[in-house]
Order: structure tokens, then C-alpha cells, then sequence
């Protein structure tokens, strides 16, 4: 469009994106790709020396994109809009200040505290974790593009440990019977676990608190366990989520779980409840309850997971009574080219949208309704009542 006197010509972003070592994680938040287009667009971009192992990835490409490769942090702190994949290390969250927006998945609600401590040193924080789960904020939504992958790759994870093959074979020397696989909760990553392991062959069972879900289970050609007592409850939010079921909704779905559980070869847990710790599922006479040589993928394991441990548990992967559990909370990350493909076209999209052309800044409170969303901090406070209640005190400025 022609700048006319009216319309002051856009600033340009300066954008760095973090490393987040020593976390194994080979996803990056801006593709070079992506970066090609920001750069040709006027923006500056900076990006770590190492960027990550993908050697699609590598400082060459970024290059080659038109980044800036720093040598120093303190290089890349230059920049006014930080994204990152992780929260960052307490050493570069302590040099940020007021000119910084930090942007990322920064598990607002486990780590109220740190999120607290970014709103005193007047850093702008956007986290990624709390875009509405609207139609037209789907371009932007991170977590589902990731759960998305998460799904899968659980599915990838389970069938390499597995020793049985998923689909049924007629051999001369007889039948081989389809692994079993059941799914715990049916939303994004469930589903797409299903559907994965529907397409290798499986006989595949899917569970979700929310009546919704049975639909979707249904049209992927697996079968819905019955919820018990579904009739006389209503277990989803307005916004789509799960409620938080209560210990006696719990007790009674594990009892109607267990003996599904116990003729399964792999069960996959990705139930989670927004903003809560993610319920327990599969407790430890369930497990005991399975074949050896069975396999539990844990995909909630970022917010807690869903499957029990006993004390000092904390290995991300053990067998108990032959049976394997994997409790990865990255499961993207075993996908990090694709994961890095959507989670750098959902970053550039959200940047679009919050972003003020004008300020080069993150739009201000009640200009946007995406960007009031997803700012935590804005000006020295906590923006969202829900972290702020967390943090006991600091809650001056917050709306729930
Ligand atoms: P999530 O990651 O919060 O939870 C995963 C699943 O666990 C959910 O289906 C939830 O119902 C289930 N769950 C929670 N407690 C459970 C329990 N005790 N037992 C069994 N299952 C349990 O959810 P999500 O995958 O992010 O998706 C939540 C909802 O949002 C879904 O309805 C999804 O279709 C919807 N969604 C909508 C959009 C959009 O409209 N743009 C985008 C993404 C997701």
C-alpha cells in the first residue's frame, strides 16, 4: 500500500531468538525460511552461534537468511523481542529489562514465580501456552501444533519399544495378532496419536473425560470407552478444556480403566486440564496389572504426567515389573525439523497480529484481544489473575 502523509512508515522489528541450553532440544522458534522472509521484510533477526543440531537449521542457514549469528548472549539481548522454547536460564532472565519482550513457552502457571520476577524487572512477557483456542487465533496456536507432533511421535516412541508389530499379518506360519493400544485423553495429541496408530495398524482405543471427544475418536475408526456416569456430568469448560475431575471422578475412571489397560500392549496418556497439574490415570496396580513387555508413553509429563511414580522416581524412562514407561515432556522434540516448521509459522503469525507496526512494541492493553490474551506482564505488573493469584501478592493490574 502507498504511505500516505497520514500513515507513519512501520518500524521494523528486532527480533533474537534464545538458546535455551542445556535442554536437548533441536526445535528452533524461527525457521531460516521464516527468517528469509522477516529479514527481506526490514527486520532484524539474531540467532545463537549453534542453533541447533538440525543441520537444516545451522548458523550457514541462517545466515544465509539474513540473520545475525552472535557469538555472546549479551549480543543477542540486544534485540527487543526474545523468542524462546523454553523459559530462560535465571542468568539471562536476570539481565532483562524494560526494552525486552519475552516471548515463548514459559509454563506461566508452574512457574508463577519467575513470571512474577519478569513483571519486576518490567520485561514484557507473552506466553505462548495461553493463545485463545479460537478460529481465528489457530494460525498462532503453538501448543496444539505441538501436541500435534507430540501425538505422533509418542505413537513412534511406543512402536519402536514395543516388541510386537502393530498390524495383523497372516503368515504361513500362522497369525499375528494387532498390538492394542489405548489413549488417554482424546484432544489434540490424543487424537492425533490415534490416528497414527490407526494407519499402522492397530486395534486402537481412545478415553476422554469430555462426551465430545467420543465423536472424534469414532470417525478416526477406533473405539470410545464409555465414560462412567457421563449423563450426570458436564466435564467441559466454555472454552473447550476438560474440568478438573475431583478425586471420586478420578478413583472411578482408573477402576473403569484398569482392565482395558491390563489387555493393552501400549498406553498412551496425554490428559492434561488447563492451567492444573495433569491428573493421575495410571496408577501403580494398574501398571502392575499390564503384561511385561508392555509399554506406557507419558505425554503429560509436562505438566506432571498422568502416570504414578514412586518416591525418587524421576528417570524419564524405567520399567517396573517388565513393563516400560516413558515420561518425556518434549515429545516434539523428537520431530524437531516439523515441529520447527509450525512453531515458527505460528511465532510469525502471533508477531503479526500483537505486534504495533508503528511502536515496534506488543499493542497495549484492550487494543487487541489476542494480544491481551497472551501477555502475562505489561508495564511492571502480572496481567493475567489467574498467575498472579499464584504468586500470592503481586496481583496490582490483573484481570482473570
Ligand atoms: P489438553 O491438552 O488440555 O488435554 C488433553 C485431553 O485430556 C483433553 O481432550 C481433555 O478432555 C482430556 N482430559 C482431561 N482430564 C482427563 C481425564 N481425567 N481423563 C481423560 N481425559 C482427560 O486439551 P487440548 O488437546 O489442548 O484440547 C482441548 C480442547 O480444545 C479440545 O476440545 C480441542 O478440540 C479444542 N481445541 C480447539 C481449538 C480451536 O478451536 N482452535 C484448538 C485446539 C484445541
Amino acid at each position: 500500500m502507498a504511505e500516505t502523509r497520514d500513515e507513519p512508515k512501520a518500524k521494523t522489528l528486532s527480533i533474537a531468538m534464545l538458546r535455551h541450553e542445556p535442554i536437548q532440544d533441536a526445535r528452533v522458534c524461527l525457521t531460516p525460511s521464516d527468517v528469509a522472509k522477516l529479514t527481506q521484510a526490514g527486520h532484524t533477526i539474531r540467532v545463537p552461534a549453534a542453533p541447533s543440531s538440525d543441520p537444516a537449521f545451522s548458523a550457514d542457514a541462517y545466515s544465509n537468511a539474513g540473520a545475525l549469528v552472535t557469538a555472546s548472549d549479551d549480543e543477542l539481548l540486544e534485540a527487543t523481542i526474545l523468542v524462546t522454547l523454553h523459559p530462560p536460564a535465571p542468568e539471562t532472565a536476570g539481565k532483562l529489562t524494560p526494552n525486552h519482550t519475552l516471548l515463548g513457552f514459559l509454563s506461566p502457571f508452574e512457574r508463577a514465580e519467575a513470571i512474577a520476577e519478569l513483571a519486576d524487572r518490567g520485561t514484557t512477557a507473552v506466553a505462548l501456552e495461553l493463545v485463545p483456542r479460537t478460529t481465528i487465533a489457530q494460525s498462532m496456536d503453538a501448543l496444539s501444533s505441538q501436541a500435534s507432533l507430540a501425538g505422533y511421535a509418542a505413537v513412534m516412541l511406543a512402536a519402536a519399544r514395543l516388541p510386537k508389530a502393530f498390524p495383523m499379518m497372516s503368515t504361513a506360519a500362522g497369525t499375528i495378532r494387532p498390538a492394542k493400544v489405548l489413549v488417554l485423553g482424546a484432544g489434540v495429541a490424543g487424537l492425533q496419536a490415534i490416528a497414527t496408530a490407526q494407519r499402522l495398524g492397530a486395534r486402537v482405543t481412545g478415553f476422554d473425560v469430555r462426551s465430545a471427544a467420543a465423536e472424534q475418536v469414532r470417525s478416526l475408526g477406533a473405539k470410545f470407552a464409555p465414560v462412567p456416569n457421563a449423563e450426570a456430568e458436564d466435564a467441559e469448560t466454555a472454552g473447550g478444556y476438560a474440568k478438573e475431575a475431583s478425586d471420586d471422578q478420578l478413583a472411578r475412571q482408573r477402576e473403569h480403566l484398569k482392565a482395558l489397560a491390563a489387555t493393552s500392549d501400549i498406553v498412551i496418556t496425554t490428559a492434561q486440564v488447563f492451567a492444573k497439574a495433569a491428573p493421575t490415570l495410571m496408577t501403580l496396580d494398574m501398571i502392575d496389572a499390564m503384561q511385561p513387555g508392555s509399554v506406557i508413553i507419558d505425554a503429560a509429563a509436562a505438566t506432571g504426567g498422568n502416570v504414578e511414580r514412586t518416591e525418587g522416581d524421576s528417570a524419564e524412562e524405567r520399567t517396573r515389573n517388565g513393563v516400560t514407561i516413558i515420561a518425556d515432556p518434549i515429545l516434539p522434540a523428537r520431530v524437531a525439523h516439523d515441529a520447527s516448521q509450525v512453531l515458527s509459522a505460528n511465532i510469525v503469525a502471533l508477531l503479526d497480529r500483537i505486534t504495533n507496526p508503528q511502536t515496534a512494541t506488543i499493542k497495549q492493553a484492550g487494543e487487541d484481544d489476542i494480544a491481551d490474551a497472551v501477555t502475562v506482564t505489561r508495564s511492571g505488573s502480572i496481567t493475567d489473575g489467574r498467575i498472579a493469584a499464584r504468586t500470592g501478592t503481586r496481583n496490582e493490574g490483573a484481570s482473570s
